[in-house]
Formats: structure tokens, C-alpha cells, sequence
């Protein structure tokens, strides 16, 4: 179908109806053939056993699975005996991240940054694990400067990192140049493009203002001016992010990776526009 690394990220569900709900998403999402799927890890471990079961049951469904990791509010000890379960589950990869706690949750715990988590995972197991890490073209909301944020990226690359996942953004320009950025500072990895499909104007905004995710202006007023109509948001979204993808591939991402938030219509939608569907 494609050489390109198309991968699609899951929540772990938290009810027995979720699970069953995510079940269908992936059968439907499963006509992509993407190259791996991963599940998030809630921070201090809150979805540790959901994130696990679920990339479970994905791989014994025939896929490859990848589980997030993150580092913040844990111990050595805590992220040593995940690591373990990991490997005796016979998983190869992992999305290795510092995390983020919610508020009045406590300490950093004994890893503070994911370059730290990445040279942690290669001490304790070697090259078992294929690790991705997050990159940021619009910077991270808690960084000092641009460069500083570059510098700890490329820091997290050299401690062990095999390819990177980029957090969404809608402007492919902050892409193109945190690319060309990390490649003179000698990063050669893959930096995969994370892709936030449209489906909700109220829920996008929320994410975004938490991560640090920029909505243009002009998208921003179209998706308001739409008020409750779903239909027109969700028409204007698979535009939007059906052009934003093609520019990507066609100026040379290496791949796209779904935020799907365990929905299929918009991903599989906006593949079939891409000519990725293997369907
Ligand atoms: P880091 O790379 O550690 O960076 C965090 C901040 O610290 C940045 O501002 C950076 O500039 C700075 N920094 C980095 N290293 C150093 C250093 N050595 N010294 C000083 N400053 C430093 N969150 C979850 O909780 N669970 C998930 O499953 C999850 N999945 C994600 C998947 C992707 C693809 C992405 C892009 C994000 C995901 N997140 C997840 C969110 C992520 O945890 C947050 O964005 C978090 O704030 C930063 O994580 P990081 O791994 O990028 O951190």
C-alpha cells in the first residue's frame, strides 16, 4: 500500500463497554494496515493496566502493538518492573515520555525528563525495545526557548531514541522547519507527523490549550462560526486535515500517526482522501 509509517494511537478504555468499543474501531481501522497502533499511559501510572491489556489484546489480533511509557511521578524501581512486563508480553516497542501530572498529584519522581526515561530503557534492556519519542514543531508549552527545546529533543534522540512522533499541529511551515532545524543539529531519525483529525470544535480547543497545539485563526473562526452544526464542522475538519496531510507527504514526513481518541470514521475518511486505504 504504502512504504510510508502510518500508525494509529489509542486511550486505553476504562469501562468493559469502552473496551467493547474500541474492539469495533479497530476491526473498521484495521482495513488501513497500519504499521503499529500504541496505547497512552496516564501519568504516575493511572492506565497502567489498561494501557497493557489493550496492547494485549491488539497483539493478539495479529498487530504490532506499541505502549506509551512515561516517566514523571515514578520510581526506578515502578518503571524497571514495567519495563519487565513489557518484555514478557513480547513487546518491541514502546513511545517513551516524560508525561505530565495533573495538578497537586506530587513529585517529578526519579526521572524528570524523557531523555532521561530513554537512556534509563536502553541501560535496563538494551536495543529490545524500538523507541519513539514526542517532538514538538511548535515547541512544548513549558519550554525555556525554541532552542532549548530543540536541544533537549535532540538530547532525547542521542540517548537512544529510534524515530520520533510529532504532537499535532495545523501548520505545516512549524513542521517543515523543526525538521530542517533538528537535521543540522545532526538528528537523522524519523520524526513522524501526529495528526489531529477535526471532529469537535469545544474538545479540540480544550487539547489544544493544554498542550500548546496553535488553531490558526481562520480555522479557529470557521469551526466557531459552525456552532452545533456537526456536519459542517466535521466537513470543514477532513478538509482541513485531508491538505495539511498531503502537504506533509508530499514535502517528505516520513509518515503520519492518527490521533484517533478511539474514534475510526474521521482517520479511516481521511486516509481514503490520501489513497491510503487498503480497503
Ligand atoms: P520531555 O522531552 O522531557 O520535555 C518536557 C519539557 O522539559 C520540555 O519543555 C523540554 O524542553 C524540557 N526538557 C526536556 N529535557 C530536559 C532536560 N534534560 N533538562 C531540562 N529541561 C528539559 N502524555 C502522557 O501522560 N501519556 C501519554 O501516553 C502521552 N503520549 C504522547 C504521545 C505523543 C506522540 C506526544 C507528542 C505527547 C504525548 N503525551 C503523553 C504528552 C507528553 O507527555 C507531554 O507533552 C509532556 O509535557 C512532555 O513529554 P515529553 O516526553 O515530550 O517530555
Amino acid at each position: 500500500m504504502t512504504d510510508k509509517n502510518f500508525s494509529i494511537e489509542f486511550f486505553p478504555p476504562k469501562t468493559p463497554e469502552g473496551a467493547e468499543k474500541l474492539r469495533a474501531v479497530r476491526a473498521r481501522l484495521a482495513a488501513l494496515q497500519p504499521r503499529y497502533y500504541s496505547v497512552t499511559f496516564g501519568a504516575g501510572g493511572s492506565t497502567q493496566q489498561g494501557t497493557l491489556e489493550t496492547v494485549r489484546e491488539i497483539k493478539a489480533e495479529g498487530h504490532d502493538a506499541a505502549p506509551h511509557l512515561s516517566c514523571i511521578g515514578s520510581s526506578r524501581e515502578s518503571l524497571r518492573a514495567i519495563l519487565a512486563e513489557y518484555k514478557a508480553s513480547g513487546i518491541r516497542r514502546i513511545v517513551a515520555l516524560r508525561g505530565d501530572l495533573p495538578s497537586g498529584y506530587g513529585a517529578f519522581g526519579e526521572i524528570r525528563y524523557a531523555n532521561e526515561l530513554v537512556e534509563f530503557i536502553r541501560a535496563e534492556t538494551g536495543d529490545w525495545f524500538h523507541l519513539e519519542v514526542a517532538a514538538y514543531p511548535e515547541v512544548h508549552p513549558q519550554a525555556k526557548s525554541p532552542q532549548d527545546d530543540l536541544q533537549n529533543f535532540v538530547r532525547k534522540v542521542r540517548a537512544g531514541a529510534n524515530a520520533a512522533i510529532t504532537q499535532y499541529f495545523y501548520n505545516a511551515d512549524a513542521y517543515f522547519q523543526f525538521i530542517d532545524a533538528a537535521r543540522r543539529e545532526g538528528v537523522e531519525v524519523p520524526v513522524v507527523a501526529g495528526i489531529m483529525p477535526i471532529t469537535n470544535y469545544a474538545q479540540l480547543t480544550r487539547f489544544s490549550d493544554m498542550c500548546g497545539a496553535e488553531i490558526p485563526r481562520w480555522i479557529r473562526l470557521k469551526l466557531a462560526s459552525y456552532g452545533d452544526d456537526a456536519a459542517s464542522i466535521k466537513a470543514f475538519g477532513l478538509d482541513v486535515v485531508t491538505r495539511l496531510c498531503e502537504r506533509l507527504l508530499a514535502g517528505g514526513a516520513p509518515g503520519l500517526h492518527f490521533y484517533t481518541l478511539n474514534q475510526a470514521n474521521a482517520t479511516l475518511e481521511i486516509c481514503r482522501r490520501l489513497g491510503l486505504s487498503g480497503g
